[in-house]
């Protein structure tokens, strides 16, 4: 159960809270961009000094190429260890005429925060500070014992992330790791993600003929290799949305029926989904289920264990929203501030139910 003075002690420092999250996003720490060095170091200070504000013990770790905020509180004896990750780095914002307002110049429009890096990744892992603000100040002490990582170089691919873990791997111990950087399901309904699809991509040419051909000489008689690239790409999925590659699947966990049941809980809205995403139409008439259900190894997952207890469902505001963040009538992502309670509370459910 959340202690509702916590909850209270959010709510009454929320104006506060939410000028901090703007003067975080006013801070262009794009970590692609060279000329933005300065201003990557300044985010990582910010950090550290919110790590510090925190009572953490707190500290930064060089990189090649851009710092490392680490912070701990290991007050709470043998508690779990909970390692909460996120990064203070931003994607480019151009192009900045898509903008409705300056990607820097936090923008607050319909209950949303419109700025670059709102929902990816400054805004959720702001949550999770207040989170523990909120904590500490009412009961004065963490429920269990907690690491806090932040890179500035995950919009960058995280060049010297593997080195670092290998380097501080004593440091960085712990039994669970949180990722702030994702969403919640939807408005007032927390999640923790634990499952993404990956990604996997490579380039193919395709070469044709050396010269320009006639459409009407050669036309059907040659295959032009624009067509012959279509073919292919179309033969990647199947109708129904499965991809179509042999053996694809066979590392392919398959969802098991407690994670079906929960799933089925939450109010998922197709067409709250299209819209959301200004979708004309939605591919697949199954498109939740079926790229998951067929997984061959029926076997093997059924040996998964099934979750602790469900949370229960929080029912009042919170909201990271992903949407708009790279739309052209929407730009710059949007951090959802719902009137009410602020959107750290379902956070705090989280740490609690880990
Ligand atoms: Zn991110």
């Amino acid at each position: 159960m959340i202690a509702p003075e916590v909850l209270k002690w959010i709510d009454n420092h929320r104006q506060e809270q939410v000028n901090e999250l703007l003067e975080f996003l006013t801070i262009p720490s794009v970590s692609t961009c060279p000329d933005h060095a300065a201003d990557m170091t300044r985010a990582a200070a910010w950090v550290l000094e919110q790590l510090e504000q925190l009572g953490l013990k707190a500290r930064i770790w060089p990189t090649a190429r851009h710092p490392v905020v680490f912070g701990e509180s290991l007050s709470a004896g043998n508690c779990p260890t909970l390692l909460i990750y996120g990064h203070y780095d931003v994607q480019p914002p151009e192009p900045l005429d898509q903008w409705l307002t300056p990607p820097f110049v936090p923008d607050l429009r319909d209950g949303y925060v419109y700025a670059r890096g709102a929902t990816d990744d400054k805004g959720q892992f702001f949550t999770y500070l207040k989170a523990l603000e909120a904590i500490l100040n009412v009961d004065q002490a963490l429920p269990l014992k907690v690491k806090i990582l932040v890179e500035g170089e995950e919009e960058s691919g995280s060049p010297g992330m593997a080195a670092l873990l290998q380097q501080h791997r004593q440091e960085l111990d712990a039994d669970v790791v949180a990722i702030s950087d994702g969403s919640q399901f939807a408005r007032g309904i927390p999640a923790i993600t634990y499952g993404l699809r990956g990604l996997c991509y490579l380039q193919l040419d395709l070469q044709g003929p050396r010269v320009d051909l006639h459409s009407g000489a050669f036309g059907g008689l040659l295959t032009n290799p624009v067509q012959a690239l279509a073919g292919l790409l179309t033969k990647l999925t199947d109708p129904q949305g499965r991809v179509a590659i042999p053996g694809f699947y066979d590392e392919v966990e398959t969802l098991q029926p407690w994670e079906r049941d929960q799933m089925a809980t939450l109010p998922f809205d197709e067409e709250q989904l299209r819209t959301g995403t200004w979708s004309q139409a939605l591919p697949w008439p199954n498109l939740i289920e079926s790229p998951t259900r067929r997984g061959k190894d029926q076997a093997r997952d059924a040996t998964r264990k099934a979750p602790p207890p469900a949370a229960t469902p929080q029912k009042n505001g919170c909201s990271t929203d992903d949407r708009g963040e790279k739309r052209k009538d929407k730009p710059g992502g949007s951090f959802a501030i719902p009137p009410g309670p602020g959107p750290w509370h379902g956070i705090i459910l989280s740490l609690i139910h880990i």
